[in-house]
């Protein structure tokens, strides 16, 4: 499917059709519907980079018709049995945060915004659960799982600017993941209203049977909405002990991460930063800053924090970024950062019984400010990208997972296909007794603005093809959305596709939800 798009300037006045279907939506919505100009400008995109950079140009893809804020399930039933009976497309909406296109609506429709569903609804504490509509922003829920001594453990760094709803919808993993599982891993039990509008409620890890959570969550709202969940929580930690380790090689690191996991420590924060990326954080002193998702714009945070790595930086995204990426690989310093929570005694334990798995490697020990620098630091999340676009560049994240045997081969081979062609780096983070997360960062540049777009698909095109034909997953937790839709099908294979297809027959009959995502209803 290839997005329609429009000229923002010329996204004036809603038509008579648009006025029409926005009255009979407030109608189901107790009022909350709006086809207003800049309501429909606002949702035409989420937080996909290459959106953003079209916007910098003054375009959109097609934004939807109208959007509605239904309050609870049964207007959102009646929403989507509206939508059904007029074959309208209807794009469920979380907080937009996603970085892959998959809230945008492509081609017109309905948005669906679940933000009035916010509710914190019950916390049962003897079971250790909570129950949540999907519409709560994740710093609200764990304010208020906060007051009742629990948190759900999952932080990802947009938790300002996401819902759980969304979360569940693709498979997000939080900074604390290694202890706490992704939000897959969480989940309890979940209801959603499916595109045929009926309502649902699923059991994960049933005592027979097939786990219908697991088909919902990652869905990415092609098959429902997810109105409400309930998930498994964890008492607020009674302590934190924090460590930094300095390694002579990303080889050494990754295999101490590798021996931690196996030896069935469970550090809540694992993060190793690739020799640039450690260049940039300051070398693990106590000036280190985060360099976590998107806590930087590229180029402008590196700036900020090493003015020899900026210059360099800026000179690659005006066009050498082969130079910088080789003068990269004569860098020897990886920085490991460690955050251990819980329980003091079992906290100081692991602590030490990690610390002593890195020194068997060659790991220095950096003490505990520059650990404990990232975790103050860790929501210092810039969203400022529009500037770097603005100059003329890009700058993006690739996430994607693989088993250790995989891990550096795959580091080596999307570097390799990267650097010609953009500045690259690299942390390995969400580590698991058979695997890591690898976290990318890339920017580069280009004379035009028609060549940077184009520079920009070679780039992904480049970097997930070598990820993935050396042993990656097509993401981690960013989710697939629109922009590697294809990719997944990929991963699937064949019967993969075809069952996720019947899947979508079955659930969403006249395919109205969330066309183009996940490769169900065009591809990217
Ligand atoms: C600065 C920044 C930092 C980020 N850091 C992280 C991170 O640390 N970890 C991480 O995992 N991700 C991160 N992300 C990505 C993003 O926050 C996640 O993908 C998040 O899960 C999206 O949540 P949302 O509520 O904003 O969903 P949206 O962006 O609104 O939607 C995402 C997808 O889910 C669907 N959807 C949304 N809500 C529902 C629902 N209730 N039912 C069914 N489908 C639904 C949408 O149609 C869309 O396909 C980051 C993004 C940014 C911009």
């Amino acid at each position: 499917m290839t997005p329609e798009f429009v000229r923002i300037a010329s996204v004036i006045e809603p038509s008579e059709s648009q006025r029409a279907l926005a009255s009979d939506l407030a109608r189901l919505c107790d009022g909350r519907a709006s086809a207003g100009s800049q309501d429909r400008i606002a949702y035409a995109r989420d937080l996909w980079p290459k959106a953003t950079y079209w916007a910098g140009l003054g375009k959109v893809p097609r934004p939807p018709d109208a959007i509605c804020w239904p309050r609870d399930e049964k207007q959102l039933a009646n929403v989507v049995a509206f939508a059904r009976a007029r074959k309208i497309p209807l794009i469920p909406f979380g907080a937009g945060s996603g970085v892959c296109g998959g809230a945008i609506a492509l081609t017109g429709g309905i948005t669906v915004d679940l933000k009035r569903m916010d509710r914190l609804r019950s916390v049962d504490h003897a079971s250790r659960l909570f129950t949540a509509q999907g519409g709560i922003i994740g710093e609200n829920l764990e304010r208020e799982l906060a007051a009742h001594g629990l948190s759900l453990g999952h932080f990802p760094s947009s938790i300002y600017c996401s819902t759980l709803g969304g979360w569940l919808a693709a498979r997000s993993a939080g900074q604390l993941s290694t202890k706490y599982g992704k939000i897959e891993d969480m989940c309890q039990s979940l209801t959603a209203v499916l595109g045929t509008g009926e309502l649902v409620k699923v059991r994960a890890r049933p005592s027979n049977g097939p786990d219908f959570t697991q088909l919902l969550i990652g869905s990415e709202g092609t098959l429902g909405f997810i109105t409400e969940a309930t998930m498994f929580a964890v008492p607020q930690p009674a302590t934190r002990a924090y460590r930094a380790v300095r390694f002579r090689t990303l080889e050494a690191g990754a295999e101490a991460i590798r021996r931690i996991l196996r030896d069935g420590l469970r550090p809540a924060v694992v993060r190793l930063y690739d020799p640039f990326d450690t260049v940039i954080a300051g070398k693990g002193k106590t000036k280190f800053a985060a360099t976590d998702e998107h806590h930087r714009d590229g180029i402008q945070v590196i700036q900020e924090r090493a003015p020899l790595a900026a210059k360099l930086a800026v000179r690659a995204a005006l066009g050498k970024p082969a130079a910088l990426n080789r003068l990269a690989d004569l860098l020897r310093e990886c920085l490991l950062i460690l955050v251990f929570e819980g329980d003091a005694d079992l906290c100081s334990a692991e602590d030490e019984q990690a610390l002593i798995l890195c020194r068997e490697l060659g790991g220095v020990d950096l003490g505990a400010a520059p650990a404990r620098h990232w975790m103050e630091q860790r929501y210092a999340v810039s969203y400022k990208q529009s500037k770097m676009f603005a100059a003329g560049a890009f700058a993006d994240t690739m996430e994607v997972c693989a088993t250790w045997d995989k891990v550096l081969p795959v580091y080596r081979a999307v570097r390799q296909a990267v650097s010609p062609l953009g500045f690259i780096m690299a942390h390995l983070s969400h580590a698991y007794v058979e695997g890591c997360s690898l976290y990318f960062t890339f920017s580069a540049t280009a004379p035009s603005p028609e060549e940077v777009v184009e520079r920009y698909d070679a780039v992904w095109r480049e970097a997930l093809g070598a990820a993935m034909a050396a042993g990656a997953t097509v993401s981690h937790h960013h989710g697939v959305g629109f922009s590697k839709a294809g990719r997944l099908h990929e991963e699937l294979g064949s019967p993969g596709v075809n069952l996720l297809r019947a899947l979508k027959r079955t659930c969403d009959p006249d395919g109205i939800l969330n066309p183009g995502k996940l490769g169900l209803g065009g591809e990217a």
